[in-house]
């Protein structure tokens, strides 16, 4: 039997999720086509019910239809609605499911590389779609001594505060106000770019964010050579991380959900180094 899987998004000719989910199918033995669609916002509904009534087996979804894929769905993991993002569909009894594996995925590739956030202070850059997911998953499994969010649209962060700020461990801050918290909290341990900004040239921010020699810079975007964030952050640290490790683990949290089989991730990330 050969599963019909794919990624929808627009544009999509970049994503790499043809090539780790074949790898894994590789790993599963199963058989997979795994394509890549360009879809407009207006035919995603119908691109949707068109997929999975003709035998597709999961969708992954990215920018820009992570918010409004949830329009067509019927049913959702709690995560999902609770930060309104989605970024993997599969056909169930009840009709089609959506899931978010973003913030789980970022959490595993922390674990794989032994990042612990637990009593750190964390600056994410950015109040989009994976900020939002992240931040949910930092709040609800872990006990980070503080989050702040800086965002070059000051509105969206005051939004984001507002909707994940009735979480029991941790309520994230507004790093505009961080000089009000200065003398209760120390310089940033960890520092992640979530914007995506500089994807396509230089990457900026401002200078005087308060980080120390041991502090990790961890961008979401990739690149095969150095990101140009990770360029920027190399002024003030060399712990700097790409955003390969956390594609290729929600791939893997896609998958498992897709077929039940957990495939090993190693040897997919180096792949993608090739
Ligand atoms: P999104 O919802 O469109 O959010 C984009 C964010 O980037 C917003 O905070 C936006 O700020 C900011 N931004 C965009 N251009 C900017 C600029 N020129 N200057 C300053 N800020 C700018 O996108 P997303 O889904 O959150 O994705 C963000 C990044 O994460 C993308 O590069 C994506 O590829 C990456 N990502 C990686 C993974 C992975 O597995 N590694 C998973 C998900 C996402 P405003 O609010 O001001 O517009």
């Amino acid at each position: 039997m050969i599963h019909k899987l794919g990624v929808v998004g627009h544009p999509v000719k970049h994503s790499l999720s043809p090539k780790i989910h074949r790898a894994f199918a590789r790993q599963a033995g199963l058989e997979i086509i795994y394509d890549k669609y360009d879809i407009e916002d207006a035919e995603l509904g119908l691109f949707i019910k068109e997929f999975f009534a003709n035998g597709g087996k999961g969708l992954n979804i990215t920018i820009p239809h992570k918010l409004n894929c949830i329009k067509y769905v019927d049913t959702a993991a709690t995560a999902v609605k609770r930060i309104m993002s989605a970024n993997t569909l599969i056909t169930m009894e009840g009709g089609i499911f959506a899931e978010s594996t973003d913030g789980p995925g970022f959490l595993k590739d922390l674990y794989v590389k032994e990042i612990d956030i637990n009593k750190k202070n964390i600056l994410i850059l950015g109040a989009g779609g994976a900020a939002k997911s992240i931040i949910s998953s930092i709040c609800l499994g872990k006990k980070p001594d503080s989050i702040f969010i800086s965002n070059r649209t000051q509105s969206k962060v005051n939004e984001l505060i507002k909707l994940l700020g009735t979480d029991e461990y941790i309520t994230p801050i507004d790093f505009s106000e961080y000089e009000m918290h200065k003398d209760q909290v120390r310089a940033m341990d960890i520092v992640i770019n979530a914007t995506s900004k500089g994807i396509d040239g230089k990457f900026s921010w401002e200078d005087d964010i308060p980080v120390h020699e041991e502090t990790i810079f961890y961008d979401l975007s990739y690149s095969k050579d150095q990101t140009s964030f990770l360029e920027w952050a190399s002024k003030f640290s060399n712990n700097g991380f790409d955003g390969k490790g956390m594609l290729v683990q929600q791939a893997a949290l896609s998958f498992k959900l897709w077929f039940d089989f957990s495939p090993s991730t190693e040897e997919v990330e180096e792949l993608l180094n090739e």
